[in-house]
């Protein structure tokens, strides 16, 4: 046990060190898929639309509880990300073709097939491309919205590098119902985990001017993962700057390590710490704080919604 944050409550059960455990604790364990859900069905769809997911290219340990419920979050623009997270398991390089004109199509049919209420689109970074994918975005929501017209979107996007102001202007012209960026870990760190490319307080600027400029109640959510050697109170100051620049969700899940190229899980933060940080964030006034082991952004994405728009609050898992 170790003491992570000076603000915790000193009687919860607090992180256990990866260097003293590690094996997967019991709470970090998962359901396979089973075969009377819809995970196969899943599966066949997006397959044979030659869809990508990032519950797939991300390694999600919840794809087969997803995949099982008959969700699946896509992702857009390739297979192969311009940038390289220490932490992220998409694979990384040059692309080597530009975004596919009727991906947009393929995934609202497959969209619609699947019944999706709510739809949830994120893509690899795009640096090679002069928007930077935004206007593939746009179209995708296009398409969405004019084949499942009752469906709600939400876009999880890059940080349209160098042409922010310009890449949000298009994606919020096409009006997803929620704006989704992650700042992925705390302010200390995110050079560290992202590269020199990314920048925190661009992330925080992102989320504050999406809802600027959106003509309508534009939703807005960002993640954290723990688990990459931040404190506790740092988790605690990065939910503040999130709140200060009006991000209306936060999500935030323990971090798996991919590969062995990958780097490595500093603690596995125990169930009473994310109980904390949802308590955390309710006091901080998000509208949903979705806090547990294995909540990722896009986990049960349509609940974090509802619970945001109902006042429903917090949730951990
Ligand atoms: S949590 Fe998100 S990425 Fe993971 S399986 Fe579910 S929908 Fe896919």
């Amino acid at each position: 046990m170790t003491a992570t944050g000076s603000g915790a409550n000193r009687s919860m059960e607090t992180s256990l060190p990866v260097a003293e455990r590690p094996r997967r604790p019991e709470w970090m364990k998962v359901r396979a898929p089973s075969a009377d859900s819809r995970y196969y069905d899943v599966k066949k769809l997006i397959h044979g639309q030659s869809l990508h997911t990032i519950c797939e290219e991300a390694r999600c340990p919840n794809i087969g509880e997803c995949w099982g419920r008959g969700t699946a979050t896509f992702q857009i623009l390739g297979d192969t990300c311009t940038r390289a997270c220490r932490y992220c398991y998409v694979h990384s390089g040059r692309p080597d073709s530009p975004p596919d004109p009727l991906e947009p199509l393929r995934l609202a049919n497959v969209a619609a097939q699947m019944e999706l209420q709510h739809v949830v689109v994120t893509s690899v970074d795009r640096d090679d491309v002069p928007d930077r994918g935004a206007g593939h975005y746009a179209a995708t929501i296009r398409a969405l919205k004019a084949k499942l017209p009752q469906a709600s979107v939400e876009v999880l996007t890059p940080d349209f590098l160098d042409v922010e102001e310009d890449a949000l202007q298009t994606v919020i012209g096409a009006r997803p119902d929620v704006f989704n960026h992650n700042i992925e870990t705390v302010r200390r760190l995110h050079a560290r985990m992202r590269g020199a490319k990314a920048s925190y307080d661009k992330a925080l600027w992102l989320l504050q001017r999406a809802k600027e400029i959106a003509p309508y109640p534009l939703l807005t959510k960002s993640g954290i993962i723990v688990g990459l050697g931040e404190t506790n109170d740092e988790v605690v100051e990065t939910m503040r700057d999130l709140r200060a620049h009006g991000v209306d969700v936060v999500t935030i899940g323990q971090y798996l390590q991919p590969s062995s190229k990958h780097v490595q899980i500093d603690r596995w933060v125990h169930p009473d710490e994310f109980r904390w940080f949802r308590e955390q964030g309710e006091a901080l006034g998000f509208g949903s704080v979705f806090s547990g082991p294995l909540v990722r952004s896009s986990y049960r994405a349509d609940e974090q919604r509802h619970a945001a728009e109902t006042g429903r609050g917090a949730v951990a898992y």
